[in-house]
């Protein structure tokens, strides 16, 4: 339930309310707004009517039932559009445009420094790589794990690039809490939900990418997830689905960029790489990402890409990365995003 607050009421009206939402067994989730403060309620749904005695308080001028499912993720209790802080510099959501670029896995000191290096200075903000990889054959490289964190942390002392990599178990939390400036949730974890649980305890941006077959829907309910246990910090990326299409590794769903515009405040980037599996389409989708809305993206890019440990075939080279880059640039200014 959404409890409105009249206009000029005060710090412990608010309180108040919360207290006695607290006491009936919901959580309380304060989002203070320009000109009045708004409080959801969340927990049991069969319970939430009992909720409508707050209209008694003093101070509520409404209480309003939430449609959607996603109740913190939603656009309805929360209609103003979230910015992530990644960084003292950078932030996702709000008017920038940030790419996030590295390899798919951390490979060796030369290969991250490398690339750190090349993607700093063609305008990515954000430095990926791979130290816990979720690959389909048990017998394929799985990452350099602790060295492979170790890595990343010495390509952010050199270049001062945030970092994100992936975390792929409830085992590794803390350790890679620890290294990343934001933790990544992989497509075939979008429903770990005793992970995401976890997620949602620590003071780090998370972002989830979706999955290989999930809704959009059951995407936002994850994310939820997340938000439900007080971390609100989460950037959603777009990755593509399987369809029936082998053309390309998956098919980049670009329109579900919209649909979440309109769904959650939570803000949307774009990965054109697993999006398409193809180094040559990498480009032109990404730009699609820039023009349909994205508040950034993430790009697979190794100096080598035909010696890659993993997703090679997808990797840009650095100089098309920085090509891209270059023409990148007007598009974003045009779609009133700075880069
Ligand atoms: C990755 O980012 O390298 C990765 C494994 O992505 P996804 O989870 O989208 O497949
Ligand atoms: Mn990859």
């Amino acid at each position: 339930m959404i409890i409105v607050m009249k206009t000029g009421a005060g710090r412990e009206q608010v309180k108040a309310v919360v207290r006695h939402i607290e006491a009936m067994g919901f959580k309380a989730h304060v989002i203070h707004g320009e000109d009045r403060d708004v409080i959801g309620a969340i927990g049991h749904e069969k319970k939430k009517m009992d909720l409508m005695v707050l209209k008694t308080h003093e101070g509520v001028e409404s209480v309003i039932p939430i449609s959607k499912p996603y109740k913190l993720a939603g656009r309805e209790l929360k209609p103003k559009a979230s910015v992530v802080k990644i960084s003292p510099e950078v932030a996702v959501g709000g008017g920038s445009f940030v790419v996030m670029a590295g390899p798919c896995s951390v490979e060796s000191e030369e290969q991250i420094l490398k690339t750190a290096r090349a993607v700093k200075k063609s305008g990515a903000q954000v430095l990926r790589g791979g130290a816990y990889k979720p690959r389909t054959s048990p017998y394929d490289f799985q990452g350099l794990a602790e060295k492979g964190l170790k890595l990343l942390e010495t390509a952010r002392e050199v270049t001062g690039l945030p970092l994100i990599t992936e975390v792929l178990s409830q085992r590794d939390v803390e350790r890679v809490e620890r290294s990343a400036d934001v933790l990544q949730v992989g497509a075939r974890n979008v429903q770990n939900f005793a992970l995401l649980k976890e997620l949602g305890q620590l003071k780090k941006p998370v972002l989830l990418k979706r999955g290989m077959s999930t809704t959009i829907k059951e995407w936002l309910m994850s994310a939820e997830y997340i938000l439900s246990e007080g971390n609100h910090d989460v950037i959603l990326c777009e990755r593509g689905i399987r369809t029936f299409e082998t053309a390309t590794r998956n098919t980049l769903d670009l329109s579900a960029v919209p649909v979440l515009r309109e769904q959650t405040h939570l803000p949307v980037i774009v990965d054109p790489s697993h999006g398409t599996g193809v180094r040559d389409y990498v480009p032109p989708m990404a730009m699609a990402g820039a023009a349909v809305g994205a508040d950034g993206l993430m790009i697979e890019v190794h100096p080598t890409p035909e010696q890659a440990l993993s997703d090679g075939a997808q990797s840009l080279t650095l100089e098309m990365f920085s090509e891209m880059m270059e023409k990148l640039k007007p598009l974003v200014e045009l779609m009133g995003k700075h880069l």
